[in-house]
């Protein structure tokens, strides 16, 4: 039989949401998030397929948990997300702390984008990652 396909530009879609902890502060911010700090986020990762494979499935959540949510427990997961520019990195490098390089401001948004990134690059069919900063603020990007 192969493939289900279901026509009209429908889009089948599925999502696993990762739980991480993560410290980070933005540059170039006068709020609160200017100083370092941390965050119990939320990523959800939303996949889609226009067809499903023979187990009809978009993908396994097994499969999607052990790419993108074993990247992040390696990466981001209890780490400090700064800005490349940033002269804490450099200061926290030297400490022996683990911190994860941004080429931009680690706001959710920018957190968000570099999951969505990795996930693709993984092969992921990955239509949006939105990034859940606190129980009430999220960012999402799409593409
Ligand atoms: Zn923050």
């Amino acid at each position: 039989m192969g493939q289900i396909g279901n026509g009209g530009g429908a889009l089948f879609r599925v999502t696993r949401e990762i739980h991480f902890c993560y410290g980070h502060r933005l540059m170039r911010y006068a709020g609160k998030c200017r100083h370092p700090h941390g965050h119990n986020g939320r990523a959800q990762v939303e996949l889609s397929s226009p067809r499903l494979d023979r187990r009809g499935m978009v993908m396994d959540f097994d499969e999607i948990k052990k790419k993108i949510q074993t990247w992040i427990d390696d990466h981001l997961d209890h780490r400090m997300i700064l800005c490349q520019a940033d002269p804490l990195a450099k200061l926290l490098q030297k400490a022996g702390e683990p911190v994860y390089l941004l080429k931009e401001n680690p706001t959710a948004e920018n957190i968000a984008r570099e999951i969505f990134r990795v996930a693709r690059g993984q092969g992921l069919p990955v239509r949006r990652v939105t990034l859940w900063e606190t129980e009430k603020s999220s960012a999402s990007y799409s593409r």
